[in-house]
């Protein structure tokens, strides 16, 4: 059977322009106009007139909590989220029950992703045992189990000695270190970015320096080690000066934003609101804009969601008890078109690269992140033209803990192809 995508605006090799797309065997055969002819038997048709017809966005950084903690999330309902974003290849962080710490459990879980996902799932392998900064995995073993890379996403690697062994290790295998980045004698019980506005609500600040201060260390690390050095979701403008600094000097460094960093300062919490708290916290307003700027001059090189759902309970009542994280995926596309698309500080283009071609480039993902003839047929299509408003209800994840909700936006997802085959699809109201 043979898909036939017509009529929609593609976005292919950095531009958008008018072409139609056919799909065969969960590949894509063709692209280009009057396609209908190259296959006449069983052709199914899909209309994009006026619609985006995009990548498969990529996102790797993502929170599915299944094993340990699936009242939250599980991969199914996870990756159901990420296609109803118009994502098609998530990596999924490791601060799991049990940790996938082991080759075995690496294993384990890329086959549970793959039985249970209806996005492409990859799985990250933790650096430390059980998370914990101290005994180092075994790294070869880890990869060839299929380990994505390596992180301990939801805290630093607290010692330098520690950091630079795993960075020595992943550099042999040529595996990339993904860095949480942060330095726990720096929190001081913190909840939100210390300043006015946490003055103002009467709660504990997190420094931006207990995130900066261990960026400067690890790039000095990667530097000597040449390991793929990624940081995670930065948010204070002197880490993203000392990115750029970095990228200067040539060190092998690569970091994501997330939207939710692009979208919001600390001054925008109204309240001692838990949907507000994430780590790292919404940080300064000066803080933003140079997030915003390290993306237009290359220093950040992708927007990453940091989908983390938690339970209602956890996140309802006073933030100092709350849980971090907010959910991701099902918003990120739509508020990012919305806020810097339609008001001209971004071009489509460039979010489109900073979602789909960038995120599988820097991290060699050869089937992902671009629409050619002879690669996996996956893509989404959005509508750019009708808002719409984001409903609590229309959440496909298990998780309703974002800001965003009630936000009237443009940029819906109307269909979501992996292999050829529909995960996702507008329901016609
Ligand atoms: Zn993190």
């Amino acid at each position: 059977m043979a898909t036939l995508i017509k009529n929609g605006n593609l976005y292919q090799a950095g531009r958008i322009y008018q072409a139609d797309v056919l799909i065969e065997d969960g590949k894509i055969k063709a692209i280009g106009k009057n396609l209908s002819d190259v296959v006449k038997e069983n052709l199914v048709e899909i209309d994009a007139t006026n619609k985006l017809v995009a990548p498969g966005l990529v996102d790797v950084h993502v929170h599915y909590r299944d094993p340990g903690f699936t009242y939250k999330e599980t991969i199914h309902t996870g990756s159901l989220a990420a296609a109803h974003g118009g994502y098609t290849t998530v990596c999924a962080m490791p601060n799991l029950d049990p940790v996938p710490d082991t080759p075995e459990l690496v294993e384990k879980m890329c086959s549970r992703n793959q039985e249970d996902g209806v996005v492409k799932v990859k799985q990250y392998g933790s650096i430390t045992h059980g998370l914990k900064s101290e005994e180092l995995v075994d790294f070869d073993g880890m990869k060839k189990a299929g380990a994505f890379a390596f992180s301990n996403d939801g805290s630093g690697v607290q010692t330098a000695g520690t950091m630079y062994q795993a960075m020595k290790s992943a550099a042999a295998l040529n595996m990339a270190i993904v860095a949480h980045v942060e330095d726990n004698s720096l929190l001081f019980g913190g909840v939100m970015n210390a300043g006015k506005r946490a003055e103002e609500l009467g709660l504990p600040g997190i420094l931006g320096i207990s995130e900066s201060s261990q960026i400067a260390r690890d790039l000095l690390l990667a530097k000597e080690t040449g390991v793929h050095y990624h940081v995670c979701h930065v948010s204070t403008k002197e880490s993203v000066e000392l990115v750029r600094l970095a990228k200067q000097h040539k060190i092998n460094v690569t970091c994501e934003v997330s939207p939710h960093h692009l979208l919001l300062a600390d001054v925008d919490i109204p309240g001692n609101d838990p949907y507000y708290k994430m780590n790292p916290p919404l940080r300064g307003v000066e803080d933003r804009q140079a997030l915003i700027d390290g993306l237009l001059d290359g220093t950040i090189d992708m927007i990453a969601t940091d989908h983390a759902p938690h339970s209602i309970d956890e996140k309802t009542g006073d933030m100092r008890e709350a849980s971090f994280g907010i959910t991701g995926s099902e918003t990120a596309f739509a508020m990012l078109y919305t806020k810097f698309v339609k008001t001209g500080i971004f071009t489509l283009e460039q979010l489109l690269q900073w979602m789909s071609i960038n995120p599988a480039e820097k991290f060699g993902m050869e089937d992902a992140g671009e629409l050619l003839p002879g690669k996996s047929a996956d893509l989404a299509i959005f509508d750019l033209n009708k808002e719409y408003v984001i409903k609590e209800e229309d959440y496909l994840s298990k998780g309703i803990n974002t800001p965003f909700t009630g936000e009237k936006v443009y940029g819906q997802t109307v269909l979501t192809m992996v292999d050829g085959q529909k995960v996702y699809q507008k329901e016609e109201k």
